[in-house]
């Protein structure tokens, strides 16, 4: 199937059922509605002479139309390229470049408020100067810019005029177009999130996120009865395949809680809309437990939901079952170079295993653990995790050199994770390779020293991570946030690890800042630490 059939499938399935709700732009779309204004826009894309196998990009936060652009790009057998709305200009333009993008789908006013919490302010630049850039002959391949919302700016056209553009002639060709477009065509060109370094840009295939995104919406059980509230990126598989994509393959409603995430405005969307899944991050879930309102809003429409991304700590998974009525709450591990998920654990699991593992493999994927020599490990001894199946990237977009490092000539996509696998399956994620300290020819794994620390009532997040050291070739360093009010020494810290961790897993150097350096899907960069702290040590 393309992802167009699937949305034919969607509109007669489950016709006038609510497709896609975004309470804060007063959308309220059905599957044929939505259906009908991605055919509209599709034809308007035609009409400006984009053509398939064409990139088209977008470059906004969470709205109706991005879910728009989507379905008509993929009807109009355009590649689109998803760009991180927090891109500065210099970014984007690598990125829509380093694709050859004919088009782009913006936003004039980006919340200029926190996105996230987490990137501050956006450079005024960033809404103004995209039209002059355009003349400025650096982006190559540009011809048009589509715009969203905000005053008219010269030479681009206004979202709503796209659909008008479409005639009699354009409908005839989408039509034709629908029966020829492959399942293995590209459709999608996404950015990692560039947690260990520059994003990557994958190719994914209509086959590899339409099936991811049936079979994640299948662990968790969904129906056409299920809502599913959506804070995490759409620029992201987490949003665009795990939310959209499950969404239409299940008939389930995707609830778009607002552009930027905002913990609060989450939670009375979930209340507001009577949500039966929320999705998130390990950061988001913890800013809404946390959040002083949060015992004031009905949260018991809840039944499920995913949270994925990174290392999920037990402690919070645990609350979000107690607290959020997320009883079939599941974790999910992946990236997006594999569609994104590969392991999942499923609503029937028992909970102990469903919050301390990522669950078992996907069906129709295949999972080996090997050493640096790439040979299988014994159970249960952790190694790198390789995958192969329907959902590995077609590649890095024309990038032959990076693409062979990951994916072997079997098929195998060589993760950079480290996981153990235990006798029935489930798997642990130790970590990433770049992660791992090795402190005198010792492995030490950071996530298991986190967890300890996180157990320390004062502490509200900890990140452990390597620094080099002459003596020892690298040492263990500690960033903690402190919760609200509270103080801590480094040697209270220590103190509080002394016999209860092995002594070489205490940290030689332990730092309190204020936040960690973090991508806008809401990952802690490391290697940014690292540098910062060698930096200062000389
Ligand atoms: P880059 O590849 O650019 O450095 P990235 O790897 O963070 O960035 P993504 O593809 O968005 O980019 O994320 C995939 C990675 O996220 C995985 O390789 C893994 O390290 C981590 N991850 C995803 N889910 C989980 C999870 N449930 N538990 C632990 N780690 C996870
Ligand atoms: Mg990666």
């Amino acid at each position: 199937q393309t992802i167009g059939q699937a949305l034919d499938n969607a509109a007669e399935l489950w016709g006038d059922r609510e497709a896609l709700v975004s309470p804060s732009q007063d959308v309220r779309w059905s599957w044929a509605e939505l259906r009908e204004r991605a055919d509209a826009f599709a034809a308007g894309l035609l009409a400006l002479g984009l053509r398939r196998g064409d990139r088209i990009g977008i470059w906004s936060l969470n709205r109706a139309e991005w879910t728009i652009t989507q379905f008509a790009a993929a009807r109009a057998g355009l590649v689109l390229v998803t760009i991180n709305p927090a891109y500065r200009l210099t970014e984007l333009e690598f990125a829509l470049n380093k694709v050859g993008c004919a088009a782009l789908v913006t936003a004039t006013a980006f919340k200029t408020s926190d996105y996230m919490g987490l990137l501050g302010t956006l450079a005024p630049e960033l809404a103004t100067a995209l039209p002059g850039h355009l003349e400025a002959a650096r982006l190559k391949t540009l011809r048009s810019v589509i715009q969203i919302g905000g005053p008219k700016v010269a030479g681009t056209i206004a979202f709503e005029d796209v659909p008008a553009l479409g005639g009699d002639a354009e409908r005839t060709a989408l039509a034709e177009l629908g029966g020829r477009l492959q399942f293995d065509d590209p459709i999608n060109v996404q950015f990692t999130s560039g947690t260990t370094g520059s994003p990557k840009g994958v190719t994914l295939t209509h086959h590899n996120i339409l099936n991811n995104g049936y079979f994640v919406g299948r662990a968790l059980r969904m129906t056409e009865e299920d809502r599913i509230c959506i804070p995490v990126p759409l620029y992201h598989c987490f949003g665009m395949v795990m939310g959209n994509l499950a969404a239409v393959t299940h008939g389930a409603t995707m609830v778009y809680p607002g552009e930027g995430f905002d913990p609060l405005v989450t939670l009375q969307t979930v209340a507001a809309e009577r949500c039966t899944a929320l999705y998130g991050v390990p950061t988001m879930f913890i800013a809404e437990l946390d959040h002083p309102d949060f015992a004031g809003i009905d949260l018991s429409s809840l039944r499920t939901g995913i949270m994925a991304g990174s290392p999920c700590p037990i402690e919070v998974m645990k609350k979000v079952v107690e607290r959020m009525h997320m009883g079939d709450v599941t974790i999910a591990y992946g990236m997006t170079e594999t569609s994104p998920v590969s392991f999942q654990s499923a609503t029937d699991d028992p909970l102990e295993r469903r919050v301390s593992t990522v669950g078992r493999i996907h069906p129709h994927l295949e999972v080996k653990v090997v050493d640096l020599a790439g040979r299988i490990v014994p159970r249960g001894e952790p190694g790198e995790l390789c995958t192969r199946g329907y959902s590995v990237m077609q590649g890095y977009w024309e990038d032959d050199e990076k693409t062979k490092d990951v994916l072997d000539a079997a098929g195998w996509m060589h993760t950079g994770d480290l996981a153990s696998l235990d006798a029935e399956g489930y798997c642990n994620i130790v970590g990433r390779i770049k992660d791992l300290v090795i402190r005198g020819g010792e492995n030490l794994y950071p996530r298991e020293i986190e967890e300890f620390l996180f157990t320390h009532p004062k502490v509200q997040s900890v990140q452990v991570f390597g620094v080099a050291d002459r003596k020892y070739g690298e040492e263990l360093c500690a960033w903690v946030v402190l919760r609200e009010g509270e103080t801590m020494t480094e040697a209270e810290l220590r103190g509080f690890c002394e016999g209860q961790i092995a002594h070489q897993k205490i940290p030689r150097y332990v730092e309190f800042v204020e936040a960690f350096p973090m991508t806008v899907t809401g990952k802690v960069q490391k290697f940014l630490m690292r540098r910062d702290v060698e930096e200062r040590m000389g």
